[in-house]
Parts: C-alpha cells; structure tokens; sequence
C-alpha cells in the first residue's frame, strides 16, 4: 500500500508495529517532493539528507525501544518563520535568505524529542504577512487543487505540503488566520490553539499579542495528536500557559449531542460567496441532525475587527522587525556610507512591498500625536471584542462561520489591492484578537473544484469541545463516503 496516503497517525502506528520503518516513509515522502514540489512549490528548504539521517537514528532508537510515541518516525515539514537549528529559517524573505539559527524553536524540539523527521521548510508570505503566499521572496505556491489557484496564506507551503502529500503533517503559524484559512483553501485540518498554549520560543515574531503556532493536517485525529506533542509550558515563553486539562486526543469522541452551536448572523450576510454559505450550512445542518443545538445571534462588533487587527499587528510588526538592519544576521546591502545608510540599504533592500507597508503603518499609528487616536483605540477595540466573545461563550459552546469569505483566488488576483486582500481575513482575525482557539475543517468543495472550509470558535482553552465537534463532522463525512462508495 502507498504510504503517502496514510495519516500522520496511521504511518506512526505501521511504524510503530515494523510494518514499515522511518527511513521507508522518509524516502517514499522525499520522492514525492521530488516529483512535485516543481509544479507546487511548497518549500524553501528540503533537507534530505539531514531527513534521511534523522529517519535512521529515529528508528534505531525506535528499535531500541527507546522512542515510543504517535510521531516517532513521521516527516512532518516545518514553516519557515519557525526556528531550526542548523537549517535555513528565512521567513521567505530576502532579508533573511542566509540566516541560520543557533537553536530552534520549542515547538520543533518537541517535535523531535517526538521523534519527528524535520523534511525541511515551507514556503509563507514574507514575515508571515499576507493570506496568498505569494509575497515570499522566493516566488508563490500553488494550490495542489488547481495550482492556477493560490493556496492562501501565509502558511500556503505547510498547508499545500499537506494535501500534496508532499509531508504526513506541518507546522504552521497563525497571526490572523494563517493557519485556518490555507486549511480552507487547502482542504486540510488547520487549528491555531488558545495564545499561550504552544510555546513562541523561536518562532520569527510578526505580532507578538496574535502569533500562535499549530498544526496543519489531513485530519482531525492529526490535529490533535501533533497538538499534543508541541503544546506545553515553556519558561523560555513569558506568555505560555501551564494546562492541566489532559491530552487533546481525549477529544476524539464522535458525539455533539446537546452541544450549543452560535452562528454570528453578521457573519453570513454580505460579501460571502454563495456556495461557501451553503457548504458551511451544510455542515451546521449535519452537526445539527447529530444533536447540536443550533442558534443564530449578533456578533456585530466584528465589523471593527479588520481595522484593530491591522493597526496592532502592524504596531507590533514594526517594532519586531526592527531588528533587521544587517547587522547581527541575515542580508546586508553590498555597498553603503555609513551606518545610516547601511541600514536604510539593507532593509529597502531586504524587505519586499508588503513588510514595508506594515512597517511604515505600524511606524505612523505608534508615533506620537496619532498613538492615542489609532494604536489606543485599536486596544480598546480589542477589549470589546474580547468582551462580546465572553458573552457569546456564555450561550455557546463553539461558533461556526465560514473560515474565509471565497475559496482559493486565482494567482495574481489579490495582491494588487492590499485592502480587498485585508478584507478576506475577515472570520478569522477575532480569535487572534481575543486569544481564542479556532480549527477549520474541510466541509464540501465548490463549483470550480476548490475546497471549502467550516472554522469552529472556541472559548479560551477550549480546543477539547472544537476538536470534539470538527472529530463528529468528519466521522459524519467518512460515513456518507462509505455509504456512497458501498451503493
Ligand atoms: N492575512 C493576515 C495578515 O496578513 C494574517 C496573517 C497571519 O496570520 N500571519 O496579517
């Protein structure tokens, strides 16, 4: 049997009974990348070789008995705004393009300490900015449904390296959506935990107060599993959490009676594309006929939530990003006169238009005279939305809504206006805002052969109910297939 088809957790159970070793998985999947990787552009970096030697140790102390666990032997792919360890971590931009990390990230250490093979690093809009991947310095993604199409972003590269079985599972990143909606565009699970949950030691910041690390995967189960293994407290992290609610694979219960579902009229009306509502309603319904208690109600404070996220993410961002001037690492300008000069040429160099916009933006609303009147009021927007989420969670249990208004733009359609671009992020950016945890699942696919994706809200630290819920659609899913498949 063709182990590209296997999940992350069936190649990790065949390995763990010898059906199969590390080094066979990691071969089968760095031939596909081979064979692919040219027409989709996934990475920016694939280690195979690094892969295959980690494959080898990993199975030895497999052998050994030394290493047990559902990733042991798995190549996974990493985003590159992740730090890794003696490879290139280069937030797909030209100002980091030589980069090497002393260390990685918390995550990736976990990851191996799982047992994980690290096949290398994919492919992200520049900085993590951007819903398309394609303002990476090193040219766009495509999507493996129609590489016509972009995959959405920024973690296009680990969200495609996913459904072109060009990796089992990948890490991605989540600022504003970027983990959820190229799962959308995608077809695959995307989950962006509660803030703090998974430790940002070594993750390259865009918006400090938003960014969240998660999994990419090709199903629910994944999900939870790769959760298990990168969530945890970390002291290298002022803001992760210490969480005592058990694994998160205790979730997988195929069940939702009673559970109460919030559909956010708002989130229906305009601007949502006809066959994304019906999809996703589609899905309601299904949950529904398995129990769930669905009710609509006004969650209208949203419309705020576009111009708060990107006055603080660019706050943040230009702050961040400060620290690329050509010193300390990456990219500096060949030729300059004086030290002001080589900063002003490294980073006009080094940074594409979109980081540059951020940068410029974030600059003028934390300056002084308009601090109070954009960056103030964008915190105070925050607040309230996080407040009107409390209410909301008091009723409900998790809210459903689409988890972007389209499917998969063409390439080339989106970034001529940035702000149209801004407006797509609209159904994910809150849970940033508020901290909350979200997962997209794969919920029907629309005319043209895109998929489309259902996000679940949850209230903070409960990813157990959406993986519980996002867990009984998918069971609901696999049974309609087999019913069809046995007719
Ligand atoms: N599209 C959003 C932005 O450009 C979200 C990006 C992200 O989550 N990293 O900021």
């Amino acid at each position: 049997m063709d182990s590209l088809q296997f999940t992350a957790a069936e190649l990790g159970r065949r390995i763990a009974r010898r059906e199969l070793s590390a080094v066979e998985a990691t071969k089968a999947v760095l031939d596909r990348i081979e064979a692919v990787e040219g027409t989709f552009h996934c990475y920016v970096t694939v280690d195979a070789e690094g892969a295959l030697k980690s494959a080898e140790q990993v199975q030895q102390q497999i052998d050994s008995g030394e290493l047990r666990g559902p990733l042991a032997g798995v190549p996974v792919a990493v985003k590159d705004n992740i730090s890794t360890k003696g490879m290139r971590t280069t937030c797909a931009s030209h100002i980091l393009d030589n980069y090497i990390p002393t260390f990685s990230a918390e995550a990736v250490n976990r990851l191996q300490r799982a047992g994980a093979v690290i096949l290398g690093k994919t492919n992200m809009d520049e900085f993590a900015m951007g819903s398309t991947t394609e303002t990476s310095y090193f040219g766009e993604t495509k999507n493996p449904w129609n590489p016509e199409h972009v995959p959405g972003g920024s973690s296009g590269g680990s969200a495609a390296a996913v459904a072109a079985k060009e990796c089992f599972c990948a890490l991605g990143s989540d600022t504003g959506g970027s983990i959820r909606q190229p799962a959308s565009f995608c077809g695959v699970v995307g989950m962006k935990p509660t803030y703090g949950t998974v430790s940002r030691y070594g993750l390259i910041a865009y918006g400090s107060s938003l960014d969240q690390i998660g999994p990419l995967t090709k199903d629910v189960t994944d999900c939870a599993t790769l959760l298990d293994v990168i969530a945890g407290h970390d002291a290298k992290d002022s803001t992760s959490t210490a969480r005592d609610d058990g694994p998160f694979a205790e979730a997988l219960v195929d069940d939702v009676q009673g559970m109460r579902i919030g559909i956010p009229r708002d989130y229906f009306g305009e601007g949502l594309d006809a066959e994304v509502r019906e999809a996703v309603l589609g899905a309601v319904k299904t949950l529904q006929e398995r129990g769930a208690i669905v009710e609509e109600f006004d969650l209208s404070l949203v419309d705020y939530a576009i111009p708060a996220y990107y006055v603080i993410a660019c706050a943040e961002a230009s702050s961040n990003l400060a620290r690329f001037e050509g010193v300390k690492y990456g990219y500096r300008a060949p030729e300059y006169d004086g030290l002001h000069s080589m900063f002003k040429r490294t980073r006009s160099e080094g940074f594409g238009a979109e980081v540059k916009r951020r940068i410029m933006l974030g600059s003028f609303v934390l300056s002084s005279g308009y601090y109070d009147a954009y960056y103030l009021k964008a915190l105070r927007t925050k607040a309230l939305i996080k407040s009107a989420f409390d209410k909301a969670f008091e009723r409900f249990d998790v809210i459903v809504s689409p988890a972007a208004p389209t499917t998969a733009p063409k390439l080339g359609a989106s970034l001529s206006d940035p702000i149209k671009m801004y407006l797509g992020d609209i159904y994910t950016i809150s849970a940033n805002l508020a901290g909350l945890p979200g997962i997209t699942v794969p919920c029907g696919m629309d005319s043209k052969g895109l998929p489309v994706g259902i996000q679940m809200l949850g209230d903070c630290f409960q990813e157990k109910k959406l993986i519980r819920m996002a867990y009984t659609y998918e069971q609901s899913q696999n049974r309609r297939v087999q019913d069809e498949q046995t007719v």
